[in-house]
């Protein structure tokens, strides 16, 4: 970074402009504007800088410019020779001015053009009534401290308000009602600290494949609890300074046990943190979502669950196969492939029906069994099947047959990613590999 940016409080301040000529003039109304008072001159003398918070010059003679700089310079007044960098000590940036919000950009004098277009592309994105949120914040702010003592309640409060109701409203020009409505988030916060869990799905593995909000909820949490399969790519999304706690494997190999999890979520949360629990795919498919929400509602604590792509739709993005085909299959079931006490808790008349796509979440050490099973409840051992390995991922690997070949192949094939099975004769519909038994390099 060549210059630093900083906000200069020019309030009745004095700013000498040296010279003449229109860049001179915008940058006097610029400084206008942020308040100062303007000393013009159009001859140099080492008096003019008594007191002088600022200088700027364009359009004076050269000799002017340069005993102008050097007094600057010398004093430790900060002085701009309109394009003339090697004069100056500072540069002014583009501006967007949404009062009291400013956006400042510069391109450290490289590319004025460039500033311009990045400007322009702000302006763009950036709502006119920005300004109007920032000038609530600012009527609340003492109300705010004597309510919310702490800082880390303080921020949180501010967060939800900043992005909810309140700043809406002023946003849209409706300063009685934003108001109001401050008031009355700010009224609830005092009275119920009861903290918030977010049930967050964090999808198959590719960042890109996460939601907005799911992105969103990342970067505000104080805390995140996390399982094994939630990809480095996603948690290098989180907020840098939030605490981590890995739930997929605790010492040794074994995963925290359920009711420690529910306990630790309980915990976090009364402690008046943001926490944000996240589940890889989606937090209600065999994510055990079901069971943390159960534990959260008991303690009275309030939660939001955010979806995530899940496996089976990852899978089957990256592989070609749609799971509903109007011919091929009008419903589509997602099974836990895990067996209790070695049977397999599964309807098998039911999944054994053609027409449908049957999507087996943790099955990989129980496909023969689940063959033998199916086959004997009549499907075809010749109904196409995929299965696939790190799904939405780019580490994906496919390997696609007969359900008889993939059953008794994949164990031998499969890695140590997660791994999921498709069946059904959707899975033969999928154009990029047309009917064929291959295995494909991901993407
Ligand atoms: N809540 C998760 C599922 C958790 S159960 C979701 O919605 O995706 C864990 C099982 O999901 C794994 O055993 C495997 O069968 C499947 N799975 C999870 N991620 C996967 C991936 N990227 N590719 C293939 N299968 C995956």
């Amino acid at each position: 970074m060549r210059h630093f940016p900083l906000f200069l409080d020019l309030q009745g301040r004095d700013v000498l402009l040296l010279g003449g000529g229109e860049a001179l003039a915008a940058k006097a109304r610029l400084l206008a504007a942020a308040g100062a008072r303007l000393r013009q001159a159009s001859r140099f003398s080492p008096e003019l800088l008594e007191g002088v918070a600022l200088a700027c010059a364009a359009g004076a003679p050269e000799a002017e410019l340069r005993a102008l700089s050097a007094a600057c310079q010398a004093r430790g007044i900060p002085v701009n020779v309109v394009d003339r960098p090697a004069l100056s000590s500072f540069i002014t940036p583009a501006i967007i001015d949404r009062d009291p919000v400013t956006v400042a950009i510069g391109t450290a004098g490289t590319a004025p053009l460039l500033a311009r277009l990045v400007r322009q592309r702000v302006e763009a994105v950036l709502s006119p009534g920005l300004g109007r949120i920032a000038a609530l914040a600012e009527r609340f702010r003492g109300r705010l401290r004597e309510a919310l003592p702490d800082v880390a309640a303080r921020r949180r409060f501010l967060e939800g308000v900043l992005a909810g109701r309140p700043a809406q409203l002023a946003e849209e020009g409706r300063q009685a009602e934003a108001e109001a409505a401050f008031a009355a988030a700010l009224a609830r916060a005092e009275t119920a600290p009861t903290g918030l869990v977010h049930l967050v799905g964090a999808g198959p593995g590719a960042a890109d494949l996460l939601t907005l909000r799911a992105l969103r909820l990342m970067g505000e949490a104080d805390v995140i609890v996390h399982d094994r399969l939630v990809s480095a790519a996603v948690l290098d999304l989180a907020r840098r300074d939030a605490e981590r706690i890995d739930v997929g494997k605790a010492r040794g190999r074994h995963p925290v046990p359920q009711e420690r999890i529910n306990a630790l979520l309980v915990e976090l949360a009364r402690s008046g943190r943001k926490v944000v629990r996240l589940k890889g795919g989606d937090p209600f498919i065999f994510g055990r979502g079901g069971e943390e929400i159960e534990a959260l509602a008991e303690a009275g604590i309030a939660f939001e669950v955010v979806p995530g792509i899940t496996a089976a739709l990852a899978c089957a993005a990256q592989a070609g196969i749609p799971l509903t085909h109007r011919e091929a299959a009008r419903s589509v079931t997602f099974v836990a492939g895990q067996s209790r006490e070695g049977r397999l808790a599964v309807d098998f008349a039911a999944l054994a029906r053609p027409g449908q796509t049957i999507a087996v979440y943790m099955g990989a050490t129980i496909l023969p069994q689940f063959f033998a099973g199916l086959v004997a409840a009549g499907a075809d051992p010749s109904t196409p099947a995929a299965f696939i390995e790190r799904g939405g991922s780019p580490d994906q690997r496919l390997l696609l047959g007969s359900f008889a070949e993939v059953a008794h192949e994949a164990g031998g094939w499969v890695g140590d990613g997660p791994a999921l099975l498709l069946l059904g004769e959707a899975c033969g519909r999928s154009p990029a590999l047309p009917g064929a038994r291959a295995t494909v390099a991901p993407r």
